[in-house]
């Protein structure tokens, strides 16, 4: 006998295992979705079958209209879920019924293993076919292959592993094609056999699947109890916002609301529907690689990828479906890459979207709020990669400055200081970091507002020597900054005793601390940027900022540039350096030393600062004592 024909029995993968012990152990007590998660698999089965039918007529010549049908049965305490789709043969049950494929589950568990509640993410999250283990402590699932003539049965209780067997005969011949999956449920869990609770939460969650959805009571006939209709296709007028709340939830398989939503109809050279969602949070793996869009291309209701790269990869987080009129249907998915039409759509609809955005940032700056906090560190990707588009994604974006608050370009330079003709920015690993960074003193003595980047992404855009409204993005730890012209703020008490403190002979204090340093830098100079540090390290004008070599290095794709030192002519440290010949040396390396931790770095040695550090406090104490 070959494997193909005998009873087996089989573990689960590790992860698969973990998320179940969670499903069968879970206290979420929205249980609900699990009926969306299997409806909405029946209905992806569906729409797999109508797609391979194309090339292969024959797989639905029976003429058997697609469904989903839901039966209850009390005697025996089991809820069934039945579909006539593309079913699965028994390689496929193995793989995708005892592994985890997706990434975002991965990402889910990691994120469960840190959580203290993990059922609240449960929620938040799709965790597909094994949510159905939060209300059934057996589950069989019996599939044919549509095309195929065996028929195998996949069951599990959830805990240990999983059991694969061909069909008996009468299963087999029950099921001429599709998925019948049979949940025993738990004796909590027996209201989901009342005809009422099913009708509720399909009307609540899966209405908008396009396949007619059919209860089947034990004792009457089936009957169909959604609407079945491609929302996107009937015309606003008639929709109401709990729809489109309702169309995001089943189609984007979300659970949050939308915080924006987009639906046209575009006529012309091309006719196409469009129905798209911006989430309001973040998924797990908006950083995954792997992660594909979630934009759905049909064409002429018939659903044909889910992965046709229709919004660029900074819009990756928008949800929803584009209906062409046009396209031909045998479109392979090779195809889909390089065809006209949809390079067409593509960049109509990617213009679209950021145009709602921006009417949304204007009309209702709350929601738009909501969309940047969780997806600003995606659309910025855009402004490094989509050129054309740069100047409004700038337009967009919102940044955290000194105010304290989260401002547009528009009024940063709305309210520049006399004088002032650029938009200063730093870029580093977080907000409080960069507070105290040394390099906005000057600029704070001003009152100049300054951007705090701190999305790993900035430090791309950033070099792309931008600017906003006539006025260049200036790095405050990049190249020269010149403020001369900007007067400081008159009742700040650090200005006002600053032309009393003495100034350090320039020429010589910076040739003793060039001597010292050698090549650690690649020059030392007189600083504007600082008022009360000692120090602080710069990148030369040209090239790339500290901050976006320090990535790059850290990736290995390139080398870390020797920085220049910028030091303050006011600060007594400075001042004691041309004059103490003996402590020369350790106070220029102090210096640099200082500068690096004020960028989150490590000195060098850092034995060796501890313990240059400690000789000078020595130093110190006993002249204070002598
Ligand atoms: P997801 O649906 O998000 O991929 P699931 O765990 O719910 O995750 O399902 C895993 C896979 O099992 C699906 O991707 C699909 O290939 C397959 N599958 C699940 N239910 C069905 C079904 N009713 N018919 C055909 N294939 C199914």
């Amino acid at each position: 006998m070959t494997t193909d024909t005998i009873a087996e029995h089989q573990p689960f993968q590790a992860e698969v295992a973990e998320l179940l012990h969670l499903m069968v152990h879970s206290v979420y007590s929205e249980t609900d979705i699990f009926l969306r998660e299997l409806i909405s698999n029946g209905s992806d089965a569906l729409d797999k079958l109508r797609y391979e039918a194309i090339a292969a007529p024959d797989l639905t010549a029976d003429g058997e209209p697609p469904r989903i049908r839901i039966a209850p049965d009390k005697n025996a305490g089991t809820l069934t879920v039945i579909d006539n789709g593309i079913g699965m043969d028994r390689q496929e049950l193995i793989d995708n019924l005892g592994t985890i494929a997706r990434s975002g589950t991965k990402s889910f568990l990691s994120r469960l293993t840190e959580a203290k509640d993990g059922a609240g993410l449960i929620g938040q999250f799709g965790v597909g076919f094994y949510s159905a283990f939060m209300v059934a402590d057996r589950i069989t699932v019996t599939s044919r292959r549509a095309g195929r003539p065996e028929v195998w049965t996949w069951s599990s209780s959830g805990g240990n592993g999983f059991d694969i067997a061909p069909a008996t005969e009468e299963d087999g011949q029950r099921i001429g094609r599709g998925t019948e999956i049979v949940l025993h449920l738990k004796p909590e869990a027996k209201k989901y056999l009342e005809s009422h609770e099913i009708e509720r939460i399909v009307s609540a969650y899966s209405d908008n699947i396009q396949f007619a959805i059919e209860l089947k009571p034990e004792d009457g006939e089936p009957r169909q109890i959604n609407s079945a209709s491609a929302l996107w296709q009937r015309p606003k007028s008639e929709l109401k916002p709990e729809d489109y709340k309702q169309a995001y939830r089943s189609i984007g398989g979300a659970f949050d609301d939308p915080a924006m939503t987009l639906h046209y109809r575009a006529e012309g050279r091309q006719s196409y529907a469009v129905l798209l969602f911006s989430p309001s949070t973040k998924p797990f793996d908006l950083f995954e690689p792997t992660r594909k869009g979630h934009v759905k291309l049909y064409v002429r209701r018939v659903f044909i990828a889910d992965d046709a790269d229709l919004l660029p990869g900074y819009l990756r987080f928008i949800r929803g479906v584009i209906d062409s009129e046009d396209l031909p249907l045998n479109l392979s998915r090779e195809m889909l890459q390089n065809n006209p039409q949809l390079v067409q759509i593509r960049k109509a609809v990617t213009g679209r979207v950021i145009g709602e955005f921006e009417s949304l940032s204007e009309k209702d700056p709350e929601n738009f709020g909501k969309i940047w906090d969780a997806f600003g560190p995606v659309i910025k990707e855009g402004i490094w990669e989509d050129f054309e588009r740069r100047e409004k994604l700038l337009a967009l974006s919102r940044f955290t400055t000194t105010s304290g608050e989260k401002r547009s370009l528009k009024q940063y330079v709305e309210s520049l200081k006399p004088n002032q003709t650029e938009i200063y920015y730093l870029v580093g690993d977080s907000i409080e970091r960069l507070k105290s960074n040394p390099k906005l003193e000057s600029a704070i003595a001003r009152g100049i507002e300054v951007l705090l980047l701190t999305d790993p992404v900035d430090a791309f855009w950033t070099s792309a020597q931008l600017d906003f409204g006539g006025k260049p993005l200036k790095s405050l730890s990049q190249g020269d900054v010149d403020f001369g012209l900007i007067p400081l703020i008159d009742d700040n008490a650090d200005n006002a005793d600053k032309d009393k403190k003495p100034v350090a002979d320039e020429a010589t204090t910076i040739a003793v601390i060039k001597d010292a340093l050698g090549d650690k830098v690649s020059d030392v100079r007189a600083s504007q940027r600082l008022t009360t540090s000692a120090s602080c390290l710069v990148a030369g004008g040209a090239g790339r900022d500290r901050q976006l070599e320090r990535l790059l290095a850290m990736e290995n794709r390139g080398a870390v540039t020797k920085p220049i030192l910028e030091i303050n002519m006011r600060h007594p440290l400075v001042a004691a350096i041309a004059e103490r010949k003996d402590a020369a040396r350790d106070l220029s390396l102090l210096l640099l030393e200082q500068a690096q931790i004020l960028d989150g770095e490590l000195p060098e040695d850092p034995a060796a600062f501890a313990n240059r550090l400690n000789q000078l406090v020595l130093r110190g104490l006993s002249k204070e004592n002598g």
